[in-house]
């Protein structure tokens, strides 16, 4: 068997620090029952991306997206599993806009 490495402390190289982006604070459980359930229904009726709709270009969507985030509906006491809450969105989408969401205020915070 291999022997494990032995960490070296080079003094010279900085640490890694995470990128500085919120991370997820809901308890939203994601891969449970009732969500796999109700995202597979919302990906059943809207098959399509609704960005890319309004772009002009059928694409099909892979993502249920919380359209106000599951944090936002869980702090205001909405059913998160309430599929009024739902958009279809492809990934490139769904990614973008949740980057956008998690550097929201990034750059105007003081440091
Ligand atoms: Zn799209």
């Amino acid at each position: 068997m291999a022997k494990k490495l032995q960490k070296i402390k080079r003094p010279w190289i900085v640490d890694r620090v995470p990128f500085d982006r919120e991370r997820r604070d809901d308890d939203f459980d994601y891969n449970g029952r009732r969500w796999r359930k109700v995202r597979a229904q919302q990906l059943d009726l809207f098959p399509c991306c609704c960005d890319c709709e309004a772009e002009g270009i059928t694409t099909v969507a892979t993502v249920a997206d919380h359209e106000p985030q599951v944090k936002v509906l869980i702090a205001r006491g909405d059913d998160p599993y309430d599929m009024k809450w739902l958009m279809s969105r492809c990934k490139k989408h769904h990614d973008s806009k949740s980057g956008r969401e998690a550097h929201k205020g990034y750059g105007v915070k003081s440091r």
